[in-house]
């Protein structure tokens, strides 16, 4: 590649200035051809069929389990894998390969996989069919894995570097994330998606929907990521590496003078103090959130431990974990939301089939109702860590009345089942991410200890706009006065009640939504750790009044946009000397 400066521009996702090489990362890529096509058949026929053998007793394993939790309608999902795995002509092709062709067992499955993969998907216009390509490659990855550990090793390749990928799943980022990689450029992938927000909970700088990069950049070469404004360069000239060596090092400086005002309050100038709490995925991260100055965990998204291990995880395994938070965070509490899976975490695709419309199907609290065995071994393990700690519940994806009605029969039920002490209260809370939440708040409030508001799904909801989907970006805004209107009823049904409301999607943590969301009088705000300190600038350098003020008008305008214009012109410019963070200079400026 000849030319410097090769300039993409995508949306920035999570800060932060990143020089390093490249890594492309390709889940399906081909091993080489052993060396001079010398290859001990006997050897390589061995290693298939154990892996083989070891991936089947895997999913049998998985199937049981399945079978156990949710009934063998689901664990018969399994079956078309390990009919996949028992296929003769499959075999018989691998072995052409092998004896004939003289390709190592990686390569001879990988071959064949890909020919069966490609038949399928470009073949056929039999919907039905194409989705069981999904399941062969599923297959394919576990049998590769067991052969080579193709997936591991090519991970590990990543150390590092700044992965740049179609998408990712939120498994292969977990996966990623342990090679301490330094940046993530997708060519897709969503603003509110879970990999999306985990790679900011981890501090790793993140663009994306960064469109055509795959076709020019091959991995090991030299790139550029800022997080800060979306733009990526590839083989950047030397002038334009030392700009962005000076303004990484800047940047670094501006976060260090804000984790200075680390143990302060998060209080107003009128005296109002906000609660400053963290959004955390798994246990390692409350560390961060601590060192940022949470006052708490406001959302500890539990899905990722299902996620991990393809299937629920045992009481104990769950207790494990929450403990570990509970007892660092103490003497603050933590928010414990039950598990949401469905939609865009992937656990689904196994346990639950394919969905026409999974955002609006069988996710959150629906799938706990319709299983209460996954709903009460972890209400079990919440209740056990409650006894260590202050423990809140909080149950996700809240549509009726009824929903919390049963969801906290059940608690009640479960507290008699392991005999929980009688006059220990747990707080339980409901996310109001739904339009319909929101719209009879006035009937929840009474019967739950606060609400928290999910802006990621609300937004989706009420404007109709995949939180995924790069192709209607543009109309997802959290600050459109639609969604406003509901978190201010919500607001106003909790406070009417004598409850607390928090907000805990990412507009929480958004510089123009903070003065929106004070004046319409949220009690608490929980965040990705790193922008903690960020917001508490915000809160310290404003008034509740001068807030009522901003939200008054962000009601009354026609879309978010002016509401950002409106704050810019006044509130942002205290923080001119924060320039890194909040006023990234022009692409162009940045660039020579
Ligand atoms: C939300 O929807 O705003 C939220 C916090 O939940 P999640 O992002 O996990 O769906
Ligand atoms: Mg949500």
């Amino acid at each position: 590649m000849k030319t410097n400066n090769i300039i993409f521009r995508g949306i920035p996702i999570s800060q932060g200035i990143y020089l390093g090489k490249s890594f492309v990362f390709n889940r399906y890529k081909l091993m080489p051809r052993s060396k001079n096509g010398i290859v001990d058949i006997d050897r390589e026929l061995q290693q298939l069929q154990k892996a083989f053998d070891d991936a089947k007793v895997e999913i049998e394993e998985m199937k049981k389990h399945i079978g156990d939790i949710l009934g063998k309608k689901y664990s018969d999902i399994l079956n078309a894998q390990i009919l996949f795995l028992e296929d003769n002509e499959l075999h018989k092709l691998i072995k052409l390969n092998i004896e004939e062709k003289r390709m190592n067992a990686e390569m001879a499955f990988k071959s064949v996989l890909r020919n069966y993969i490609n038949s399928i998907e470009t073949q056929t216009s039999n919907e039905y069919l194409k989705d069981r390509a999904l399941d062969f490659k599923d297959i394919g990855m576990r049998v590769i894995d067991k052969l080579s550990g193709i997936l591991t090793s090519n991970i590990k390749e990543s150390r590092n570097k700044i992965v740049i990928s179609d998408d990712l799943s939120l498994t292969e980022l977990l996966k990623l994330s342990r090679e301490k990689i330094t940046g993530i450029i997708l060519e897709n992938g969503g603003k509110t998606s879970h990999c999306s927000i985990v790679a900011k909970a981890l501090e790793i700088p993140m663009t994306i929907q960064v469109k055509g990069i795959l076709s020019v950049l091959k991995s090991d070469k030299n790139i550029i990521i800022d997080g800060r404004n979306g733009v990526v360069i590839v083989n950047p000239n030397e002038n334009t590496r030392r700009q962005f060596e000076k303004k990484k090092m800047e940047y670094i400086d501006e976060l260090n003078d804000l984790k200075g005002i680390r143990d302060l309050e998060a209080t107003t100038m009128d005296g109002v103090k906000i609660n400053l709490a963290a959004n955390i995925e798994m246990p390692l991260e409350v560390d961060i959130a601590l060192h940022n100055g949470a006052r708490g965990i406001g959302l500890y998204r539990t899905e990722f431990l299902y996620i991990e291990k393809g299937y629920p995880p045992t009481i104990n395994e769950l207790y494990m974990d929450y403990k570990q938070v509970v007892e660092k965070i103490n003497p603050n509490s933590v928010i414990i939301r039950t598990v949401d899976l469905g939609a865009d975490k992937l656990f689904h695709d196994i346990y639950l089939g394919k969905e026409h419309n999974p955002f609006l199907g069988w996710r959150g609290i629906r799938i706990c109702l319709a299983k209460e065995k996954i709903f009460r071994e972890q209400i079990k393990a919440i209740l056990k860590s409650s006894l260590i700690g202050d423990v809140k519940i909080m149950l996700p994806m809240v549509s009726t009345v009824e929903e919390v009605e049963r969801a906290r029969e059940i608690i009640d039920d479960v507290k008699k089942e392991i005999d929980y002490p009688e006059d220990k209260h747990i707080d339980i809370g409901i996310m109001i991410e739904v339009p319909s939440a929101a719209l009879v708040s006035d009937k929840l409030a009474p019967i739950v200890d606060f609400f928290s508001i999910g802006s990621n799904d609300l937004t989706q909801y009420t404007l109709a706009v995949d939180r995924n989907n790069y192709r209607v970006s543009y109309l997802y805004d959290s600050l459109h006065p639609s969604v406003l209107s509901l978190i201010k009823m919500t607001i106003d049904n909790a406070h009417k009640n004598s409850i607390w409301v928090g907000v805990c999607g990412e507009m929480a943590a958004d510089p123009f939504a903070i003065p929106v969301l004070l004046g319409l009088g949220v009690d608490e705000l929980s965040m990705t750790p790193l922008n903690i300190p960020i917001a508490k600038k915000i809160i310290r350098t404003m008034s509740i009044s001068e807030a009522k003020i901003i939200a008054d008008r962000a009601l009354k305008f026609n879309n978010g946009e002016q509401t950002r214009e409106d704050i810019k012109k006044g509130v942002l410019e205290k923080f001119i000397s924060l320039k890194n963070i909040y006023f990234p200079r022009s692409v162009n400026d940045d660039i020579i």
